[in-house]
């Protein structure tokens, strides 16, 4: 590879000397702020650009410098940033109020789209976030079944709340800082293996629900087995433990009716965000109608399940998940996004092998994921997915995450946890100019790449 290799040092210089104002924000944020942050994902040495405006694939920091964005807003923004639509529609309820303290008819018409879009979603109930999503989905499923256990998998993520804390990565039966042991101890965390569900659901009496990511852990870094999720459905339909399929990502982007569509597996109850709502908060349960039911009761009935919360279906959020659900809904959007995806994909597994980097390009519909390791044929993503599901997993904690993000920053290009996310706004000229800034920061970071 040529000589235009620096040390991690010099790239690291060379970045702060050219955010001053994005590393004068950080030194700010860092006293008030813990770590200086809102999200644990941000989390990069030196520090990520502070972003003042953002449109369709591009975002621009305080410093003037311009990004083709793949963090798309942790996966939300299918239609790009500040889509005209959405704009319009948020522009215009803003003005109406943002909070009626009453009922609205866009929620009704918010219900009624996801109805019509998504399989098995009999009925839906709004949350605020996907993390709320998972903690009803799993207070409805435990309520109806009358049990007190779930089984997630290793490595795959439902939020923040303290019943899928476990598992999320490893080691895999660590207790997570501030999770109370006796509340862990009711999340049970196994292989996505069939033969590992079947066993547990046969010996454990007290299993209300499965939950998992139906793209395999953290949207598909970690894919599935093939018929992994028909083994779980006949597994849990079997044993009679309830299924809920965790679509916060992959809903509405794989297909209009998520990995419910493209499976054909119909869970029991599924959960929803991001692109929901069209890029404001918002979340939402879907499923079967028996089990949400309960949440409508009267407080006087000793069945109801509680659910309150102050922004659920808030004007503003339903306001922009019908807009962006209007737009996504015939599927056409998802091809488009898959499309480049896949072109993107192809560029960079291109660059990797031409320059004999054991590195390769992988994931589904319009998601990327970067991995590096020395068994990694050059390029290739099926030598890539034979790796370990750990080495997968582990690819952010890799030395050389923090240089390859920088490098890519600094070519204009903000790849997002070692990978990112597409929308209907990325076109050619985005992909061409990420194939390049790739080429230039592989080169750039040549020495910390695996051997
Ligand atoms: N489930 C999955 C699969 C997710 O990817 C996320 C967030 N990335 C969540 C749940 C939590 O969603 P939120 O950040 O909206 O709480």
């Amino acid at each position: 590879m040529p000589e235009t290799q620096t040390t991690a040092s010099d790239l690291m210089t060379a970045y702060v000397e050219a955010h001053p104002r994005s590393r004068a924000a950080f030194e700010r944020a860092t006293g008030v702020l813990p770590g200086g942050l809102t999200h644990d994902t941000r989390a990069l040495a030196p520090f990520l650009p502070y972003i003042e405006r953002a449109q369709g694939a591009r975002k621009w920091d305080l410093d003037g410098h311009e990004y083709v964005d793949y963090a798309m807003g942790h996966g939300a923004l299918i239609l790009g940033h500040a889509h005209p639509a959405v704009v319009e529609a948020v522009r215009r309820q803003i003005g109406l109020g943002t909070h009626h303290g009453a009922n609205h008819v866009l929620e009704i018409e918010w219900a009624e789209r996801i109805r019509a879009i998504v399989p098995g979603a009999e009925l839906v109930r709004f949350t605020s976030s996907g993390t709320e999503a998972t903690l009803l989905a799993l207070r409805v499923a435990r309520a109806a079944m009358g049990r007190s256990k779930v089984v997630k998998f290793r490595g795959h993520f439902h939020g923040w709340h303290d019943a899928v804390m476990p598992g999320q990565s490893p080691p895999w039966d660590a207790i997570p800082q501030g999770v109370p042991a006796a509340v862990a101890s009711q999340t049970i965390v196994l292989p996505p293996d069939a033969a590992a569900v079947e066993a547990m659901l046969a010996a454990d009496p007290d299993i209300a629900a499965v939950i998992l990511e139906p793209s395999g852990a953290s949207w598909g870094t970690v894919p599935l087995a093939p018929r992994f999720l028909q083994d779980l459905r006949r597994l849990t339909t079997k044993y009679q433990v309830y299924l809920v399929f965790d679509e916060v990502i992959s809903g509405f982007r794989v297909a209009p009716g998520g990995i419910q569509q493209t499976s054909g597996v119909t869970a029991d109850l599924v959960t929803m965000a991001k692109i929901l709502a069209g890029g404001l908060p918002g979340g939402a349960v879907a499923g079967r109608r028996d089990l949400l039911e309960p949440i409508g009761l009267p407080g006087s009935n000793r069945k109801k399940i509680q659910h309150p919360g102050t922004y659920n279906a808030n004007p503003l959020s339903a306001s922009s998940g019908v807009a962006c659900l209007d737009l996504i809904r015939d599927g056409r959007a998802q091809a488009q996004c898959d499309r480049t995806a896949a072109a993107l994909r192809a560029e960079l597994n291109a660059v990797m092998a031409k320059l004999g980097v054991h590195g390769a390009a992988y994931g589904i519909s319009s998601g990327f994921h970067l991995a590096f390791d020395p068994a990694i044929a050059p390029g290739d993503p099926e030598s890539a997915l034979a790796l370990p599901p750990d080495t997968l997993k582990k690819q952010r904690g890799l030395p050389l995450f923090a240089p390859l993000t920088v490098a890519m920053l600094m070519r204009g290009v903000h790849v997002f946890a070692m990978g990112g996310f597409l929308s209907i706004a990325h076109g050619p000229e985005d992909v061409a100019r990420t194939t390049e800034a790739f080429e230039g920061a592989l080169r750039q970071i040549e020495e910390m790449l695996p051997r």
